[in-house]
């Protein structure tokens, strides 16, 4: 990296939430933030409303539920002549309410499209460029939830059913019409969202078998806390979404500011605690004060590396990279 170069982390659906706020938190700490996101406008908006000066981010189009997209994102990324020191797999969609299933361009469900398949492609092109990454120690973090995580509680319930990928049969037979889950079986909306969210996590194991001791890249992921007010919420009844910022923050103890779990990816990103590669962050489902960070055990699933290694082959040949 040039002296005078600050390090590029790349945040992809910064426009909002989660993503917004640890683009503020890592420009506040010297970081140029490349917000990677699908309405630009909005996103430069949101980098406007959080304070964020200019010359310390650009927005740069991507839309996850296009293999054309990312493809397109990353030449445009490498034309720029930035290094890249992280990427932050952050963006998401979650569609409770859905009863059939959505599909991205390339016709695959929405929710594995935008959430994993988007990223895994992502993550494959995007590890080249961290490779020549200047930096001692170039971080990729993936974004958890605790919902896809059975050994938690959040993970346990049954509504519509936990995170399982069965077999995978489903993404085997191609993953398009009339396929609609991973497991080959009858679509489950919010279990789409969690079945991602545990190939995220999945993802993020493979990566750090296959690359950390060729490449000394730390891969993460985190569950940054409950942020009930974020709009990933916003496909939900609308008394949902007036109620669970309550009932979090009244009765369960488990709300998280969105401010605070940007700071949660930020510290991922860039502190010395958070080195270890291979490793799944939690602050816990109850939020006190100056509440510690620990590694969080994963689901028997979600440490499957036969299954890991199966779901990295599927979804390669799905992107175009087998
Ligand atoms: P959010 O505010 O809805 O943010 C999601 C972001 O993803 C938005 O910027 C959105 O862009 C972007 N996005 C959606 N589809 C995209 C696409 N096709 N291409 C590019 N960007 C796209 O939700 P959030 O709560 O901050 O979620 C951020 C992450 O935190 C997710 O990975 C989520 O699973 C995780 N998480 C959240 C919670 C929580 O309680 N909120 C808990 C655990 C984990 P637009 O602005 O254009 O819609």
């Amino acid at each position: 990296m040039p002296q005078n170069q600050k390090p590029t982390v790349v945040i992809t659906g910064a426009s909002s939430g989660v993503g917004l706020q640890a683009a503020r938190a890592l420009a506040q700490r010297g970081w140029y933030v490349v917000m990677a996101c699908r309405d630009m406008t909005k996103a430069e908006n949101a980098a406007q409303s959080v304070g964020m000066s200019l010359g310390t981010y650009a927005v740069m189009h991507l839309d996850l539920a296009s293999l054309d997209s990312v493809r397109d994102f990353v030449s445009k990324f490498r034309a720029n002549g930035r290094s890249l020191d992280a990427l932050v797999c952050n963006a998401a969609v979650y569609f409770p309410l859905l009863k059939e299933p959505q599909r991205s361009v390339d016709g695959y469900e929405l929710s594995v499209a935008t959430n994993h398949l988007g990223h895994f492609l992502l993550c494959n092109l995007m590890l080249e460029d961290m490779k020549k990454s200047s930096l001692k120690e170039p971080r990729m973090v993936i974004l958890g939830t605790v919902t896809a995580n059975p050994k938690e509680l959040g993970g346990k319930i049954p509504i519509p059913a936990p995170p399982d990928l069965g077999d995978l049969s489903g993404m085997e037979a191609g993953f398009k019409e009339p396929v609609t889950m991973i497991d080959g079986k009858q679509f489950k909306s919010g279990k789409a969202y969690k079945d991602s969210k545990l190939c995220n996590v999945l993802t993020m194991l493979e990566l750090h078998r296959r690359y950390h001791d060729s490449t000394g890249i730390t891969f993460s992921s985190l569950y940054p806390g409950c942020v009930a007010t974020t709009a990933l919420f916003r496909n939900h009844f609308p008394l949902f979404r007036t109620i669970f910022p309550i009932f979090q923050k009244n009765i369960t103890g488990g709300f998280v500011s969105e401010e605070v779990a940007g700071d949660r990816v930020a510290d991922l990103v860039t502190e010395p605690e958070f080195s270890k590669s291979g490793a799944y962050w939690s602050w816990g489902n109850r939020q006190k004060e100056g509440r510690q960070a620990f590694e969080q055990e994963l689901s028997d699933e979600a440490t499957d590396v036969s299954k890991a290694k199966k779901l990295w082959d599927l979804s390669a040949s799905l992107v175009g990279l087998a």
